[in-house]
């Protein structure tokens, strides 16, 4: 019997987007459990911090500045990741968002929509993902093994109305995520897994002005229909990840690539 199913102590894990709100959560649960992790963000200021709130707390950590969105960036970041770590064993990418232009909140209609703001939002979630999934990704082929986790989002299985721009990009994560897994195992090694976690709703900053009134931090109608969506009746807790992630980067997950895993309280598959 293998005791060590979802141990994951040891591991040497870069997170990109690690400052965020479900990064910063990600970050400390690695560490609390002995993996070594690499917090690469644009906020230097919020990496920094987790950091030494980590250290404080007895774990390992190191802010690492990265743009996802600029290669050279991120070979830079792949190089100090692997001299304070020694290895990548696994890539999270975390860094994603939506931005409020790129939704179709009236009386802003879809004719209207800037195409700056979609490209952003195409820009942020797409490339930021395929970038370090190229540079971590060919030291994992090289190394034959690793693991790659992306993160998509609900609205990548049915667009949500409003929602564009991240929809569809979220839906290219999904389709991404399977494709890499493919390309990984046919042509790389069958020790490369690329799976993909699909948050539900966390109230967070990329949907709090969706979801709450900005004055009074009550739900709005749309904070409302979306709870009233979801058997679980709330929102999520960014630690309601953890389970998922640490089965994904751990052997429990041994035999699954191309997955895409909802952690959403039942919202996805909800109708009536
Ligand atoms: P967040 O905004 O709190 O964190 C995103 C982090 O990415 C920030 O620390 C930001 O500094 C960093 N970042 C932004 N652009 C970057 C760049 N170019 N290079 C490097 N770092 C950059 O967001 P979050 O809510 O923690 O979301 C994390 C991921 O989860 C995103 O992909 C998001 O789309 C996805 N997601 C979130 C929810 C939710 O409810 N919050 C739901 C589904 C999916």
């Amino acid at each position: 019997m293998n005791d060590n199913l979802f141990n994951v102590e040891g591991k040497c894990v870069a997170i990109t987007g690690g400052a965020g709100i479900l990064g910063q959560s990600m970050c400390k649960a690695l560490a609390a459990r002995g993996a070594k992790v690499a917090v690469l963000d644009l906020d230097m200021a919020r990496a920094e911090q987790l950091c030494k709130e980590i250290g404080n707390d007895g774990g390992f950590a190191v802010a690492i500045e990265v743009n996802v969105l600029d290669k050279e960036s991120v070979e830079a970041a792949f190089n100090r990741v692997t001299e304070s770590l020694d290895r990548v064993d696994v890539l999270i990418n975390g860094a994603g968002g939506n931005k409020k232009e790129a939704t179709c909140v009236p009386p802003a209609t879809f004719f209207d929509l800037p195409a700056d703001a979609m490209k952003w939002v195409f820009e942020l979630n797409c490339i930021g993902t395929m970038l370090p999934c190229q540079v971590f990704g060919k030291a994992m082929a090289e190394a034959g093994e690793g693991i790659i986790i992306n993160i998509s989002s609900m609205c990548a299985f049915h667009p949500l109305t409003r929602v564009v721009g991240y929809s569809a990009a979220k839906a290219a994560i999904s389709n991404f995520t399977e494709w890499l897994a493919t390309y990984m195992a046919l042509n790389h090694s069958k020790s490369i897994r690329v799976n993909a976690i699909a948050p539900g709703f966390f109230l967070t900053d990329q949907n709090r002005f969706l979801l709450t009134d900005e004055k009074t931090g009550d739900l709005t109608d749309r904070g409302q229909q979306i709870i009233d969506g979801t058997p679980m009746g709330r929102f999520g807790a960014p630690d309601e990840l953890i389970g998922t992630l640490i089965w994904l980067i751990s052997d429990a997950s041994k035999f699954v690539t191309g997955v895409v895993v909802p952690v959403d309280g039942g919202f996805n598959v909800y109708t009536i």
